[in-house]
């Protein structure tokens, strides 16, 4: 094989295996940013109106409403 040949092979796929690993990095990234969020719930105070997010785990305790303290917890249909 040629040395130039060779050398080409090498680099053009030195750029590939670099994109394909920055590639899969974002992707992870991404789907970690994307689960944070997801897992939160949103909350609309029946006393008195203020919407706030809990995390999921924190939904069955009935956490209380940061303006006024009454605890809201999750509906169930
Ligand atoms: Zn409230």
């Amino acid at each position: 094989m040629n040395p130039f040949t060779l050398f080409i092979v090498l680099y053009v796929g030195s750029a590939l295996i670099g994109t394909l690993v920055l590639w899969l990095w974002h992707d992870r990234q991404d789907r970690l940013s994307f689960e944070i969020h997801r897992r939160r719930k949103a909350f609309h105070c029946v006393r008195c109106g203020f919407l706030y997010s809990l995390r999921k785990h924190d939904v069955s305790k009935g956490e209380p409403c940061p303006e006024c303290g009454y605890k809201n917890y999750e509906l169930s249909f």
